[in-house]
């Protein structure tokens, strides 16, 4: 293998400037799961498998009265008690969509009121 040297000509590579770059690559690979690792979670899909099972939308309002007779306008994933983030957060955790988080607005017909207190 070659590479560049200071004045620009191509010198074989050594066997420490190959070692760098093996080093330089898989710095680069190991940083790729923890940048994946620290971003936000995954969202719920309303097309998702569980989500289309659950009647989930992400917006209570877009609830399909007629399908789901139940669903009252006031409730909402924020005041589900299955809902895991705190009151004013946009989305957060659900025990019902494993580790992908649902909307505070959302709403899906395993809706369970809050307990009092
Ligand atoms: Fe929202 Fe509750 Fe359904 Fe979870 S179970 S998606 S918090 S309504």
């Amino acid at each position: 293998m070659n590479h560049i040297t200071d004045s620009g000509v191509a010198a074989p590579a050594t066997r420490r400037s190959f070692g760098c770059s093996v080093l330089a690559g898989a710095g680069t690979i190991m940083t790729l799961p923890l940048r994946q690792a620290l971003a936000a979670p995954a969202r719920v899909e309303e097309a998702d498998e569980n989500a289309v099972a659950l009647g989930y939308r992400h917006d209570t309002k877009k609830v399909d009265a007629k399908k789901y007779p139940k669903h009252a306008a006031t409730q909402h994933c924020a005041n589900c008690g299955l809902w895991q983030g705190a009151a004013a957060d946009p989305w957060a955790g659900c025990a019902m969509f494993g580790r992908k988080q649902i909307a505070a607005e959302g709403w899906c017909m395993a809706w369970v009121a809050k307990p009092a207190g």
